[in-house]
């Protein structure tokens, strides 16, 4: 598959945003070098100019049949996630992004005077994926932020609560909505003041 945006490149990268009141997903495919270019530049992909998620790698732009064996197995596991995290999202009325590719993640997200955001995260290395593809010792994070918008006249600051680090994927499932759930209630009570007040300062 090419890249959506330059139209040359092998596509590594995969978005899809998933909408809790629609029926369709809104799909994207870019190659490493566009991906990241896409991220700071687009608001559909990066609501509120937030450099939010890393995108995309380069470490190797084009991959052998092994290797994409292994990236989409990484994959492949994480979407059986998915569910959960519909589900959450439903319920919520929170946005999901689904980011396939070599750094496999998920953000639930709502945007009101923040950016409130829930990211999955693995902390395997593109290199590790690389070589091992999925492992059931693979270990994931999640973490919820709430942001100020991006303005001009005033830097962006952002408050962070870590839901969980390094978790096997083995016990994803059974930790995942719960979590989900107290980041929301902590997203929930954020104010723009708040944040403002005792954010750190983010770039
Ligand atoms: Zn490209």
């Amino acid at each position: 598959m090419r890249c959506d945006r330059c139209q040359r490149a092998q596509a590594t990268v995969h978005i899809s945003t998933i909408l809790h009141y629609a029926p369709s997903r809104d799909e994207h495919h870019f190659c490493a070098d566009c991906a990241e270019v896409v991220q700071t530049s687009s608001p559909s992909l990066n609501p509120g100019g937030e450099p939010l998620v890393t995108l995309g790698s380069k470490v190797v732009t084009s991959f052998s049949p092994e290797v994409k064996a292994r990236i989409k197995a990484a994959n492949d596991k994480l979407s059986d996630l998915d569910p959960i995290l519909q589900g959450f999202c439903k319920r919520r009325a929170y946005i999901l992004q689904v980011i396939d590719g070599l750094e496999p993640q998920r953000t639930a997200w709502a945007r009101d005077e923040l950016y409130r955001c829930l990211w999955l995260s693995t902390d395997s290395r593109p290199p590790e994926i690389l070589n091992r593809g999925f492992y059931p010792e693979m270990p994931w994070s999640l973490c919820a932020y709430g942001s100020s918008l991006f303005t001009p006249s005033r830097p962006r600051r952002v408050l962070t609560l870590d839901l969980f680090r390094r978790i096997p994927f083995s016990g994803l499932a059974r930790l995942l909505d719960q979590r989900l759930e107290e980041g929301f209630a902590f997203l929930r009570e954020l104010t723009l003041e708040g944040v403002l007040a005792k954010g750190q300062v983010v770039q």
